[in-house]
């Protein structure tokens, strides 16, 4: 969004002439905010912790400060850019030839799943910028062939996914290559409790971005009923039967749950899909995909910390015990197919989702935010819907305190324009 920008121009950055030239041959007339938020912090020498939505510029913002930082008659590496995929390592070191054209900075791309031997005779030869996958660049640098003593700068692009399980190990082993005093660029969609783990430990003072929205309840009627467990079939139905429905979503605490209730959705002759953690990721995303698409008027879901690595679960589980480790699991596992969809990073953001139904009432608040707010972007109405025990409703109160909103009783009637 062009408009939210502070009106900077790219020469305000007093970059090298050829590298200015390679933006605007690239294009580029301006940069974008989060270009305007990182370009000048991260030339500084600043570490930099920034979050923005995909699609917004994020590679630039830290190849233009990578570029400029080079000296090219210094025949080391000086900048590594970690990303998770082949696909990206290349995607992004195009983007740096593009940027530098004018430059003379060799850009190396390495990932796994290609010819070793040719990456450590690639190394002969000058590379000031190097782009790969963890795994092989952390192989290279065992073996001695790729010296990284000299580089400067580590930029981690996806740092959310680099620090999943499967590289986290590579990524946390290749920063003892680097040198002390290193700038450290993470760009990420989300700030998961790995990141901030992460952070703590290798970033000095980071200078943090946020141009995510935030979730808000604005905009969003809320409503409670009082029901015994055994009624809350027939109240769904209820609900079905007098609420206007564009789409809804419908949570449930746990996997059972979720398989029995959208049976009995669909015995009730209301089509309905359902997400669970006992799914594969990949059928998740397809049914979470259909569903946004519009294949469905409703979903059931809920989460499991399947998920998460287990030493994340127990960080969890130390700092908020086993009933809080359950209520991460239950708001993660919500997130976590459409983080790797690349759809949302919180929240559920569809737009054609008009009602929330807590059919089992969340624990914490942040769950709860999780599963009825919305970002503020889009000013949406919207209705939620929650099924209260006689044991939710303590959290009910506590939740309703925590967030400082109100949640009322549901009336017989609810004017449609609310939603
Ligand atoms: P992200 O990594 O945040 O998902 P990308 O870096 O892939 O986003 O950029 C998305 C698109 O925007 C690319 O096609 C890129 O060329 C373009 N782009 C980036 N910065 C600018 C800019 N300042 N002006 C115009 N287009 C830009
Ligand atoms: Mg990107």
């Amino acid at each position: 969004d062009v408009t939210a920008t502070k009106g900077n121009e790219f020469e305000d950055y007093f970059l090298k002439r050829e590298l200015l030239m390679g933006i605007y041959e690239k294009g580029f007339e301006r940069p974008s905010p989060i270009q305007e938020e990182s370009i000048p912090i991260a030339l500084t020498g600043s570490d930099i912790l920034a979050r923005a939505k995909n699609g917004t510029g994020k590679t630039a913002a830290f190849c233009i400060p990578a570029l400029e930082k080079i000296d090219q008659d210094n025949n080391v590496i000086q900048v590594v850019i970690l990303v998770p995929t082949r696909e990206l390592a290349l995607q992004t070191s195009q983007v740096c030839k593009e940027l530098g054209k004018n430059l003379k900075i060799q850009v190396m791309v390495t990932t796994g799943g290609t010819s070793l031997k040719d990456d450590i005779m690639r190394l002969y030869q000058p590379v000031h910028l190097l782009v790969g996958t963890p795994g092989r660049i952390l192989d290279l640098a065992k073996k001695g062939v790729c010296i990284l003593k000299d580089c400067s700068m580590l930029v981690m692009d996806e740092a959310d996914k680099l620090l999943s399980p499967e590289f986290q190990p590579s990524v946390e082993q290749l920063i003892r290559f680097l040198p002390g005093n290193r700038q450290v660029l993470m760009f990420s969609a989300t700030f998961p409790v790995t990141v901030k783990d992460f952070k703590d430990r290798y970033l000095q003072k980071p200078y943090v971005i946020n141009l995510m929205d935030e979730l808000t309840l604005k905009g969003i009627t809320q409503f409670y009923a009082f029901v015994e467990e055994r009624q809350k079939v027939h109240c769904l139905n209820t609900l079905f039967s007098k609420l206007q429905i564009n789409q809804s979503i419908i949570f449930c605490n746990s996997v059972n749950r979720v398989e029995l209730l959208a049976k009995k959705i669909t015995e009730l002759g209301y089509s309905c899909f359902y997400i669970h953690a006992k799914m594969l990721q990949d059928h998740r995303n397809r049914v979470f995909h259909d569903f946004r698409n519009g294949a469905c008027r409703n979903l059931v879901c809920t989460g499991m910390y399947r998920c998460f690595s287990s030493w994340v679960m127990m960080y969890i589980f130390a700092i908020k015990g086993f009933e809080g480790m359950c209520e991460y699991a239950v708001d993660y596992i919500v997130m976590i197919p459409m983080l790797d969809a690349d759809l949302f990073t919180r929240g559920i953001d569809i737009q054609a989702v008009n009602v929330v139904i807590n059919f089992d009432f969340p624990k914490n608040s942040e769950t709860y935010l999780h599963r009825v707010g919305r970002s503020g972007r889009f000013g949406h109405l919207g209705l939620a819907v929650n099924l209260i025990t006689y044991e939710d409703r303590f959290n009910l109160y506590r939740i309703e305190q925590e967030l400082g909103t109100e949640i009322k009783q549901i009336p017989p009637h609810i004017d449609q324009a609310i939603y």
